[in-house]
């Protein structure tokens, strides 16, 4: 589940207003949701006027529904005084109990354990992972390793480093190197994801331990897509109605491939065996529901992106961006920026600065148009 608000934040070098969206709930199933708290990106956001950055300090509110945690931010130097502070946490506890289906509605998730600060929430939370101190550091260790391979000049240094930490090419050490491949492709940078695979199979290759770890690690990770994807149908099934399993949908959309629909079909077939033709039947309806949703949707967003695509073009193109801008504010939507931000984004990481830095004045000037659009009691 996303949950995005729209909140007024307060510039600390110019007192300019910018209203920004925020998410105050994070699920501890989605990744990428998830990579964005815990690497402190999650509500950046920029002064419209002088783009000073800053992160709003609101509370936030953590869970995952598979290791049973409930956590909340409530940082002390938040702006907000206690009551309100407490007022904001019990209703995102609403919010999030009220969207989830009944049999999901456990007891710890009325009552989340509260974090000061930010540091202290994600220990707790990589604690809950089994991720110790020690394991932390071991990771730091590791990480150094992948990164003397990564800059490995030639192959025969490549080589030569493989001789020389051979007996450190472990499980670990290949378990770390996969999560920055996963990584890489949750934020779409499938160049460096390709690089690091190819650059995975070469040293699994070339290492004694490497080709047994890397298979050990490709099995666990289907387990757990297996597993996340029965948690899916269970969802589905428990939904209410078709706003709720499209929300599903949008949320695990990467979950959605082939096995999943053999799973369902799996069931189906368990079920008419067992002669209970009424589940049998109640999921295939669901697979026909699910087969349609996953359609629209993906007729939806791809619409969507079509369209911010294209107007973001029109706006690089002129000579006027913002009489375009003007023009289209209606388009200016989520597509839009996301279209917006990805090319940003593709823009830095090739060293070109000036483009990108075109494109966030462009994202500021719609910012601020859209602001000026709005009813002052919005
Ligand atoms: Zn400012």
């Amino acid at each position: 589940m996303s949950t995005q608000q729209s909140i007024t934040i307060l510039c600390p070098e110019c007192g300019t207003e910018s209203d920004v969206m925020i998410q105050d709930i994070v699920n501890g199933q989605d990744l990428v949701t998830k990579t964005a708290f815990l690497e402190e990106r999650l509500n950046d956001a920029q002064c419209v006027r002088c783009q000073t950055n800053i992160t709003p300090t609101v509370p936030i509110l953590y869970y995952d529904l598979e290791r049973e945690t409930a956590f909340v931010l409530a940082p002390p130097e938040s702006s907000l005084d206690a009551s309100t502070q407490n007022a904001i946490v019990q209703s995102l506890t609403n919010v999030l109990i009220n969207d989830l289906p009944a049999n999901q509605r456990k007891s710890y998730l009325f009552a989340p354990t509260r974090f000061n600060t930010f540091e202290t929430m994600v220990e707790a939370i990589l604690e809950s992972e089994g991720i110790t101190a020690e394991k932390r550091q071991l990771q730091a260790e590791k990480a150094q390793l992948i990164e003397t391979f990564l800059t490995s000049p030639d192959e025969a240094t490549f080589q030569k480093n493989i001789e020389q930490y051979d007996t450190e090419l472990d499980y670990d050490f290949f378990e770390l190197f996969t999560s920055y491949i996963q990584s890489a492709q949750m934020t779409g940078d499938d160049a460096r994801a390709q690089m690091l695979f190819a650059l995975r199979e070469h040293l699994a290759k070339s290492s004694s331990q490497g080709q047994i770890a890397v298979a050990q690690l490709d099995a666990k990770m289907s387990e757990a897509v297996a597993k996340r994807q029965e948690n899916l149908l269970e969802q589905m099934r428990e939904a209410r109605n078709n706003e709720q399993r499209e929300r599903l949908i949008a949320d695990n959309y990467e979950l959605l491939d082939f096995s999943f629909f053999e799973l369902v079909t799996a069931k189906i077939d368990e079920a008419a065996q067992a002669g209970d033709s009424e589940t049998a039947n109640m999921l295939k309806a669901l697979r026909s529901n699910i087969v349609f949703l996953k359609a629209e949707y993906e007729k939806k967003t791809k619409a969507a992106l079509e369209k911010g695509e294209e107007l973001f073009k029109q706006i690089l193109q002129s000579t006027t961006p913002d009489q375009v801008i003007k023009k289209n504010l209606a388009g200016i939507d989520e597509s839009f920026f996301f279209v917006l931000g990805a090319n940003i984004e593709r823009a830095r990481k090739q060293g070109q600065d000036e483009p990108a830095q075109a494109m966030e004045k462009i994202g500021q000037v719609a910012v601020a148009l859209l602001q000026e659009k709005q009813p002052a009691n919005a």
